[in-house]
C-alpha cells in the first residue's frame, strides 16, 4: 500500500465524523465532504443505545464493548462536549413469548465471559424497576452499563475535534462521483470541482451504492427503515431502558441457516423514558427501498405494543416521529476496510442498527491499517469486517 497523507471521507455521519477525528489524530490531512449539514441523516433519526444486550454475545458485543470505553474516554477528555446517560437496560422475555428463559441466561453467561457485567432478574425484581410495566414476565437481562448517547452531538463534537487538528468539513457539498485514475481512486468530483487525495473512504450510509456502483464495485448495502414515536412528557415508568427479548432476534434475523427470507416488516417492542418524562417507542425493521416515510402499520405496531407493556400510558399522546434507513448487508456484518480491488478506495458502511456502538472500532481500525500498526479489540477478529470477504 503506498504512503496515504490526504484522505477523503465521503459522509459526515456517526461513522464519518469519528473517523475524521481520529484520522486527524493521526496527523493525516483530512477532507470530510458531506452534501447536507453533519449528522442530519441515519444518525440523526436512531434511539442512541450504547449496549451490551441487544445482540449475540460475540465479537459484536466485544466491539461493542471497546467503542464504550472509547466513547468515556472521549467524554472526559473533550470535556463534557457530549454526555453518556448511563441508566441500564432490561431485556424482558414476556410470559407468553416463544423465547427460552436458557437462551438469555446463556447470552448472560457470555457476556460475562466477554467482561461485561450483566445479570438475569426475575418477574417480581423487573416489575420493581419498571413499575409501569403490564405484561408477565418470565425473566429478563440486565446490561447496567447501557446507556443513551445523542450521535448528533457526538458527531458534531467529533468533527470539532478534527476541525481543531486541521481537518476541513465541506458541508452542503454532494460527492457526484469518485474519480479513478489507472485504476485508483484518487479523489471526487462535486460541483465545485475535483478534489485529489491519496485514499477515498465511502463513509456514506445506505447512499454508499451510489457512489461505488458507478466504479464497478457494489457495497451489499441495503437501506432498512426503523421508525420511531416520541410521545408527551409522562411519571416515571420505568428507571431503565426496556426491549422485548425479541429485538435481538430481529436485529440478527437472517443470521441463522434455518431462517426464511428475510421478511419485509419486523417489529419489536422498545421503550426509552427520557429523564424529562418522553417516552421514544420503537421500532421496525422495514426492507422499503429508500422511503423515509412512516406508516400506519409500524405506527399501529408501536402504539398497540405501548397498551400490552404499559397499559397506564395508552392515551399518551405522540408529539413527534421520526424514519430513518440502517445500512443493512447481506452478511450482517459492516463493511470497514480498503477495497480488494480498487486501490485508494475504502469502505466504512453497512452498521445497520449499530453505528454509534461500532463507530469507535470502525474509526480505530481504518486508522491501524492505513498506520501499518496492529489493533487489538479483545475478543474479536477484526478481519470479519473487511470488504474482500464479499468480493468487495
Ligand atoms: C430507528 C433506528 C434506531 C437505531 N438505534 C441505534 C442504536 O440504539 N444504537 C446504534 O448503535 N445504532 C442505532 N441505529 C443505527 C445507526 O443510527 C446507524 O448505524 C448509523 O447512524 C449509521 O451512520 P452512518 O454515518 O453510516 O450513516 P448516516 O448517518 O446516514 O450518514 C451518511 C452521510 O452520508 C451523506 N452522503 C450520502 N451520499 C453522499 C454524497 N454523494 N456526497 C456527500 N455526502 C453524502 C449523507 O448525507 C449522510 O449525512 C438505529 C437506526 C435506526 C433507523
Amino acid at each position: 500500500m503506498s504512503k496515504i497523507e490526504r484522505v477523503i471521507i465521503i459522509g459526515g455521519g456517526i461513522i464519518g465524523t469519528t473517523l475524521a477525528c481520529f484520522l486527524s489524530r493521526d496527523g493525516r490531512k483530512v477532507t470530510l465532504v458531506e452534501r447536507d449539514a453533519l449528522a442530519r441523516a441515519t444518525t440523526a433519526k436512531n434511539t442512541g443505545i450504547l449496549a451490551l444486550c441487544s445482540r449475540p454475545a460475540d465479537h459484536r458485543a466485544a466491539m461493542a464493548i471497546y467503542g464504550r470505553k472509547v466513547y468515556e474516554a472521549l467524554k472526559t477528555e473533550l470535556k463534557g462536549a457530549f454526555g453518556i446517560d448511563r441508566r441500564g437496560s432490561m431485556v424482558i422475555l414476556p410470559a407468553e413469548s416463544a423465547g427460552s428463559v436458557e437462551s438469555i441466561e446463556e447470552n448472560c453467561r457470555r457476556l460475562k465471559a466477554l467482561g461485561a457485567e450483566a445479570e438475569i432478574l426475575d418477574g417480581p425484581e423487573v416489575k420493581r424497576r419498571a413499575p409501569g410495566l403490564g405484561v408477565d414476565v418470565r425473566a429478563a437481562f440486565l446490561d447496567p452499563s447501557a446507556a443513551i448517547v445523542d450521535a448528533v452531538e457526538i458527531s458534531r463534537a467529533l468533527a470539532a475535534d478534527a476541525v481543531s487538528r486541521g481537518a476541513e468539513i465541506r458541508e452542503y457539498e454532494p460527492v457526484r462521483s469518485i474519480i479513478t485514475r489507472g485504476g485508483r481512486a484518487v479523489g471526487v468530483r462535486t460541483h465545485k470541482g475535483a478534489l485529489e487525495a491519496d485514499a477515498v473512504v465511502v463513509a456514506a450510509g445506505v447512499w454508499s451504492p451510489f457512489l461505488t456502483e458507478a466504479l464497478g464495485a457494489g457495497t451489499h448495502v441495503v437501506p432498512r427503515r426503523g421508525q420511531l414515536l416520541y410521545t408527551e412528557k409522562t411519571d416515571l415508568v420505568s428507571r431503565h431502558l426496556i426491549q422485548n427479548a425479541s429485538y435481538v432476534l430481529d436485529k440478527t434475523a437472517g443470521e441463522r441457516a434455518d431462517e426464511e427470507a428475510m421478511p419485509r416488516f419486523r417489529f419489536s417492542f422498545t421503550l426509552d423514558q427520557h429523564a424529562s418524562g418522553q417516552c421514544v417507542l420503537g421500532t421496525t425493521r422495514e426492507f422499503a427501498g429508500y422511503d423515509e416515510r412512516l406508516t400506519a402499520e409500524g405506527r399501529e405496531a408501536m402504539l398497540g405494543a405501548l397498551r400490552t407493556w404499559f397499559p397506564g400510558l395508552g392515551k399518551l399522546r405522540v408529539v413527534r416521529e421520526t424514519a430513518g434507513l440502517r445500512p443493512w448487508t447481506t452478511d450482517h456484518h459492516p463493511l470497514v476496510g480498503p477495497s480488494s480491488n480498487i486501490e485508494g478506495l475504502w469502505y466504512a458502511t453497512g452498521h445497520e442498527g449499530d453505528g454509534i456502538n461500532l463507530a469507535p472500532v470502525t474509526a480505530h481500525w481504518i486508522a491501524a491499517l492505513m498506520a501499518g500498526r496492529p489493533l487489538e479489540v479483545p475478543n474479536a477478529d477484526l478481519s470479519l469486517l473487511l470488504p474482500g470477504r464479499l468480493g468487495l
